[in-house]
């Protein structure tokens, strides 16, 4: 009876043992399997870590390059910018010159008119075409004060430009070293895991494997203070003092993951 019992425990409530866990699962389970399970998990759990990490960290690198070229258009925005307004100034400069060719003929044409009618027309269209001359020369000043306000800017930018740059380079050279380094530690974990792997009996490694896949890549849970650390559930007081023993191998009625109980 008491066999039977804890042979449906070894079952693991919901998910039935297939018939490799039945036919082999018997005496060869014992406390030095359930360790060297957790210990396999724990390299696996390391494993699927540094993975993900080594999936995240060229994405961050690539942020930072685009932060860095974000940085570089800005500036480059601001030189095109100013590149603009200086086409601009010379425009109204050439303006300008135009107005007062125009004023310079008007003043030769002073000396040849015969009327006072058109020597007051002409002295009219000189004082309007001063007034244009001030337009433009106000419109130039202000074409003044934006490229100085952009030079400031610029001078700002350029700034920021080299300081961060020097921070984002260093964050992604940091970065690819973090890479090599993670490779190397998943080179060894790998290896590490093959050497546990050869000391586990093969039925009980691939039901291992399948605990793993269905487990989101944890295979074994701690049984702690009468919980699963796997899916937080109570495990059966009985079936725990049972764990505690570990005379047998025992999966979590609810989860369905192998539980080690860490001895203190
Ligand atoms: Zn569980």
């Amino acid at each position: 009876m008491a066999e039977q019992t804890a042979h449906n425990r070894l079952v693991g409530g919901s998910s039935p043992p297939g018939p490799i866990l039945k036919a082999n699962l018997g005496k060869r389970i014992m406390e030095t399997d359930i360790k060297t399970l957790y210990q396999l998990s724990q390299i696996d759990s390391q494993i699927i870590k540094i993975e993900n990490l080594l999936k995240k960290i060229p994405e961050e690198i690539q942020k930072l390059k685009e932060k860095k070229e974000a940085l570089i258009l800005k500036l480059e925005n601001v030189n095109n910018q100013l590149k603009k307004l200086e086409t601009l100034k010379r425009e109204k400069e050439i303006e300008i010159q135009e107005q007062e060719d125009r004023i310079l003929k008007i003043q030769q044409n002073l000396d040849k008119v015969k009327t006072n009618e058109e020597y007051k027309a002409l002295l009219r269209e000189k004082a309007h075409i001063e007034e244009i001359i001030m337009e433009i020369e106000d419109e130039i000043l202000q074409i003044m004060e934006e490229q100085e306000e952009l030079q400031e800017e610029k001078k700002e930018i350029e700034k920021q430009v080299e300081e961060e740059k020097q921070k984002i380079d260093k964050q992604i050279k940091q970065k690819e070293e973090e890479i090599e380094n993670l490779k190397l530690q998943l080179q060894k974990l790998k290896e590490e895991r093959e050497k546990i792997k050869e000391t586990i009996p093969k039925p009980l490694l691939s039901k291992y494997e399948t605990i793993k896949q269905a487990r989101g890549g944890v295979a074994v849970a701690l049984a702690q203070d009468g919980t699963c650390a796997g899916c937080y559930m109570i495990i059966p007081p009985k079936l725990y003092s049972e764990i505690i023993k570990a005379d047998k191998l025992f999966t979590c009625p609810h989860c369905g993951r192998f539980l080690y109980y860490e001895p203190k």
